[in-house]
């Protein structure tokens, strides 16, 4: 007799569109029911089945000192009793945005929102009101979150999905969206020589990391800047992703900093808000001014700003201190080389690339040298080099942009993924996305996922192994 009783999936997708609330996680691409999660401490989460998992989703992005740290939990509690929301300026968003511009120096002005997704839109906004230009640059494989303009080549869950950007998005909402592949110069100048003048903006994620990891190539950034300024365009950063979290400056810290520029917006999200929803653009004042109510750039959210969330980020950051950082880059580095070890020692082909205290595995042959005609196998001189240089800013990655991404072996990630959850290990469900370590992620951890590879891999050891070209 077949049970009545549904399974917990089965009775999410009776009343919600694949049972999730966010795409990637029904785990389409990996197979299997997703984890439901009842609880999260540190580095771990519960299943509601009761199974533990050591966890690298980290909330994609937010959890960035562990789950449910104790003073972030005890500042939201704190926060929720003197009220939820008010829809009204508290000294709560002043700090926050002071906390941020403490770290970040050159920028002047905060507009906190609610999520990445209306950050980026409204930096796009704004750059459009600023400049009275309609053309935007993005690169393929680039992820600013879900409005219409930004749906184009989107990298993470589009590419999970398998989708060439969305259904519902109109050719009009698309028609000032220029798509570039990333790391491409000869591309970008072409672009800017035919449309210099009516380019408004080039958004770009300065470290591309949802496309898997994919480092800028050296000088990349540095001529979207001078590009970007010859034509009198903006340029934004959005990292939101990145931001204080591939170093307590985020990527700008990495790059920007030494190289004595800096991009005209940024958009943050994921750590800011410590695991509340919280987002925000910022920049120099002569341009965050165009927004209402001082400007022209019309802009607005009921929950902007909320107390619970920007108590949670505040406190995120407040704990979140250089020794931090360099924990998280420390455990990076041996967990990189653990994987690198044993991946090689497994003969499964792969690439690590790594960027600031971020890092992902693209699995199978090397797409990058097939393109090239070289058939070389993955998994040398890109990992090598993240290895010896965690904050290198590219050299020898194997994968420099979404095309080559897409020629990873997403069937190998799913087995592995799946091999993983067996062996207690939680990863992103996607071949597109970065692992997130927090820093409870300690020397336990670092033993559990040598346990798990160990138990995994062998699995994947028979008859996957595919000759190159
Ligand atoms: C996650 C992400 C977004 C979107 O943020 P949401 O809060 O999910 O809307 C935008 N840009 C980048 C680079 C991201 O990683």
């Amino acid at each position: 007799m077949t049970s009545t009783v549904p399974s917990l999936f089965e009775a999410a997708q009776r009343v919600m569109p694949g049972g999730v609330s966010s795409p990637v996680r029904a785990y389409r691409s990996v197979g299997g029911d997703p984890v439901f999660i009842a609880s999260a401490a540190g580095a771990f989460v519960t299943g509601a089945d009761g199974n533990e998992y050591l966890d690298f989703v980290g909330s994609w992005g937010p959890a960035l000192l562990g789950h449910a740290h104790p003073n972030v939990v005890a500042a939201v509690q704190s926060a929720a009793q003197w009220g939820l929301s008010f829809g009204a300026p508290t000294t709560a968003e002043t700090a926050l945005a002071e906390a941020i511009i403490a770290r970040i120096p050159v920028l002047d002005k905060v507009r906190f929102t609610s999520t990445g997704t209306e950050a980026c839109m409204t930096a796009i906004r704004l750059a459009r009101g600023c400049t009275g230009r309609n053309l935007v640059i993005k690169f393929a494989g680039c992820y600013h979150g879900h409005s219409d303009a930004l749906l184009a080549e989107a990298g993470s869950g589009v590419a999970t999905q398998g989708l060439p950007g969305s259904a519902g998005v109109t050719p009009g909402a698309t028609q000032d969206t220029l798509v570039l592949p990333y790391n491409d110069l000869p591309a970008l100048e072409a672009t800017f020589a035919q449309h210099g003048a009516a380019i408004a903006a080039v958004i770009t994620e300065p470290c591309a990391a949802n496309m898997g990891l994919v480092p800028p190539a050296p000088g990349w950034n540095t001529a979207l800047r001078r590009l970007t300024a010859q034509h009198g365009a903006l340029l934004i950063y959005d990292e939101v992703l990145t931001g204080f979290r591939a170093s307590a400056t985020g990527w700008w810290g990495i790059e920007g900093q030494p190289c004595s520029w800096e991009p005209d917006l940024f958009t943050f999200g994921k750590v800011i808000g410590g695991g509340m929803p919280l987002a925000a653009l910022a920049g120099r004042a002569d341009i965050m001014d165009h927004l209402a109510p001082v400007g022209a750039v019309y802009q607005a959210g009921t929950l902007s700003g909320n107390p619970l969330a920007t108590a949670s980020g505040l406190a995120t950051l407040k704990l979140a201190t250089a020794d931090v950082y360099a924990g998280i880059g420390r455990w990076a580095d041996q967990a990189v080389a653990l994987l690198e070890e044993r991946l090689t020692a497994a003969s499964i082909p792969h690439a690590i690339q790594r960027g600031g205290t971020l890092f992902s595995v693209f699995f199978g042959e090397d797409p990058a040298s097939r393109a090239a005609g070289q058939g070389s196998r993955v998994g040398g001189q890109g990992s090598r080099a993240g290895v010896a240089r965690p904050n290198a800013v590219t050299t020898g990655a194997a994968v420099t942009n979404y095309a080559q991404a897409q020629r990873q072996d997403v069937d190998l990630f799913a087995r592995f993924h799946r091999a993983m959850r067996e062996a207690g290990v939680l990863l992103p469900p996607s071949a597109f996305e970065t692992w997130f370590v927090s820093a409870a992620h300690g020397e336990r951890e670092l033993e559990m996922l040598n346990g798990a590879l160990g138990a995994a891999l062998p699995s994947l050891n028979s008859n996957q192994l595919r000759t190159a070209g």
